[in-house]
């Protein structure tokens, strides 16, 4: 009785890392090698089609560091890499031609980590796609359609989307990862003054150049103390300044410092830690209870 199972043969062979290209294997039969470890690099595939009928096979491979090759279409054409110690990943079979439709071509990859995965049919992805798994062996068949060789809840193909890196989600209420501008404005716009002296961001050039190096020390201080960060006063107007006695010409009417209080830090920790943090200058007041940061100099010092 001649072979009824398979009008079609599939003629297939395997190339498997350290050993090379593997003996012609036949419907079904394994073509590369499992529980050793060792990669599957390529394949070649043939069909032996009765005569009279028209049915050719499509190839095409996921390679390692390539990703999709071209299909490849002829009986001696190589599918996957050899020479390049890349391992082969996935893999494509479609049948073409007059007669095609008769019949439905099956194959399954065993797969690092995974074993053999599901069988696919005709058009189908096999193996796995962005997890860096290499396949080890490759079974092919070539049947009247009509048949399924798959097993219900086994996977024949994966592929990890790498998710599209995201925008980081600028708001412009915000100066820092914690920080929103209307805790830095001057008193002038803050509910419990709004003196009016001034929009709350005077001095815009030096806002844009100066405050960028406050904000990253508070945002970082923030994280270092893990404590929440009272900012009582960064940038101050000319008039605001003058009101609360600040000291003519002071670093907070340009945007070059902040006062800040932690609830559980003393002020002298508060200065302690973000000058070892960042190396800015920070003044501490023991009286009042606040920590004031400005640019590098002065060290942690006291301020009765
Ligand atoms: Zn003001
Ligand atoms: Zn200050």
């Amino acid at each position: 009785m001649s072979n009824q199972l398979f009008d079609i043969n599939t003629v297939y062979s395997g190339h498997v890392q350290d050993i090379g290209w593997g003996p012609e294997v036949r419907n079904g039969v394994d073509a590369g090698t499992t529980g050793q470890s060792k990669r599957l690099e390529a394949f070649k595939l043939k069909l032996e089609v009765p005569e009279g009928l028209e049915v050719k096979v499509m190839k095409r491979a996921h390679v390692q560091d390539f990703g999709w090759l071209d299909p490849v279409y002829e009986d001696d054409d190589i599918c996957g890499t050899v020479g390049l110690g890349k391992e082969l990943q996935a893999i494509q079979l479609q049948l073409y031609g007059k007669d095609a439709d008769q019949y439905e071509i099956w194959f399954q990859l065993h797969v690092e980590n995974k074993g053999w995965m599901n069988w696919m049919s005709g058009g189908e992805l096999a193996g796995t796609v962005g997890l860096a798994l290499q396949a080890e062996d490759i079974r092919i068949m070539v049947f009247k359609k009509g048949v399924s060789l798959k097993t219900d809840g086994v996977v024949g193909f994966v592929e990890y989307v790498t998710p599209p890196a995201k925008d980081p989600v600028v708001d412009a209420n915000m100066a820092g990862k914690y920080f929103s501008w209307a805790e830095l404005a001057c008193d002038c716009i803050k509910p419990e003054y709004g003196f009016g002296w001034c929009d709350g961001y005077p001095e815009q050039d030096l806002k844009n150049q100066n405050a960028p190096y406050l904000i990253d020390i508070l945002d970082r201080l923030r994280e270092y103390l893990g404590a929440m960060i009272i900012v009582t006063s960064m940038i101050r107007c000319g008039d605001c300044n003058d009101h609360w006695g600040g000291i003519q010409r002071s670093y907070h009417t340009t945007w070059q410092a902040v006062d800040i209080v932690v609830p559980g830090f003393s002020p002298y920790e508060v200065a302690a830690a973000a000058n070892e943090l960042t190396g800015c200058g920070a003044r501490y007041y023991r009286a009042s209870g606040f920590t004031h940061l400005e640019p590098p100099g002065c060290g942690v010092c006291c301020q009765e």
